[in-house]
């Protein structure tokens, strides 16, 4: 049997941290979907369409043969169950994420009736203080985002700053 899993989030946009995550997971896995939700964040800083594209470019420039890129809306346990995965994977930064983490687990777990599970994949130190909202903020205070994001992602959030 393939072992498939589904790496959800919001990744507006993705981070250096998100990255670490799916390289590390890839090798665990035949196969890991990458899923961008649709939710109804009201100042994203890209569209879903983009962030795809984002995530797909970030992992095609990895050479990471074994992940696909998609975006979808609703519960990720019923995501999971179409593609066939009984894993999710997820990332932990502090004793914060657990918290939340472990009440979207009991939930995936629950309404899964026991079918899919979480597993959890530490953020690396240099990454554990990183994440998209952070990111949003130096972006809203014109600062330089090339820290904590891939380059083509810093790339794009320099292209819409000039945009506007
Ligand atoms: P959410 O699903 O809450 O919108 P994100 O899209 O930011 O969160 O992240 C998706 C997953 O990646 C979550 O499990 C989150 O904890 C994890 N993650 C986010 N940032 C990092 C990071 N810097 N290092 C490791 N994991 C991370």
């Amino acid at each position: 049997m393939k072992r498939i899993a589904v790496y959800p989030g919001s990744f507006d946009p993705i981070t250096n941290g998100h990255m670490d995550i799916i390289k590390r997971a890839a090798p665990m896995f035949d196969h890991i979907y990458v899923v961008v939700s649709k939710n109804f964040e009201k100042n994203p800083l890209f569209s879903v369409e983009e962030r795809v594209e984002l995530v797909k470019k970030c992992v095609e420039e990895l050479k990471i043969t074994n992940v696909t890129v998609e975006s979808f809306s609703g519960f990720i346990y019923e995501y999971a169950k179409t593609k066939k995965a009984s894993t999710i994977v997820r990332g932990l930064r502090t004793t914060n994420d657990f918290v939340k983490e472990y009440s979207l687990f009991t939930y995936n777990y629950g309404l899964s009736n026991k079918k899919i599970d979480t597993i959890f994949l530490c953020a690396e130190l240099e990454n554990i203080f990183t994440s998209s909202s952070t990111v949003k903020e130096v972006v809203s205070f014109n600062g330089d985002t090339s820290p904590y994001v891939p380059s083509i992602v810093d790339q794009a959030i320099r292209a819409k700053k000039n945009k506007k």
